[in-house]
């Protein structure tokens, strides 16, 4: 099922900058970023609903400037859906729960496990670092 939000409570929660990516579908500037060289142990979830997006176990440094996974955190976590936009075919990569723009998929078949890079901004994700035990 589908979380919604009101435009008016996310614009009171989210940045400016964050707003413009999470729901107009924008992208940050590469390396400008606060989570792409974050290299701490944790889980990576969406700043709008929470669901569960990314382990920090399949974060890796792509070059891309911007933050990148070789795979989802769990089955269904995102949906991956086509871009046509600025005359290139992409995937678009949302939060399966809330929809949130998050950023795009390719493909990656010399480079990862997976044959896929996740490459995400920072303002799409929400670091929780693992609990010291
Ligand atoms: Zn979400």
């Amino acid at each position: 099922m589908a979380k919604q939000f009101t435009d008016e409570e996310l614009r009171k929660r989210l940045t400016p900058e964050e707003y413009h990516i999470l729901r107009e579908a924008g992208t940050e500037a590469p390396y400008t970023g606060k989570l792409l060289e974050n290299k701490a142990e944790g889980t990576y979830v969406c700043p709008v609903c929470g669901n569960e997006l990314f382990s920090s176990k399949t974060k890796f440094d792509s070059g891309s400037g911007w933050p990148s996974f070789y795979d989802v955190a769990s089955t269904g976590s995102v949906k991956l859906v086509p871009d046509d936009s600025l005359g290139m075919h992409r995937v678009e990569v949302l939060c399966a729960v809330c929809g949130s723009h998050l950023g795009h998929l390719f493909d990656d078949a010399k480079n990862q496990p997976t044959g896929q890079r996740f490459c995400i901004n920072s303002a799409s994700l929400k670091f929780m670092p693992k609990k010291q035990s």
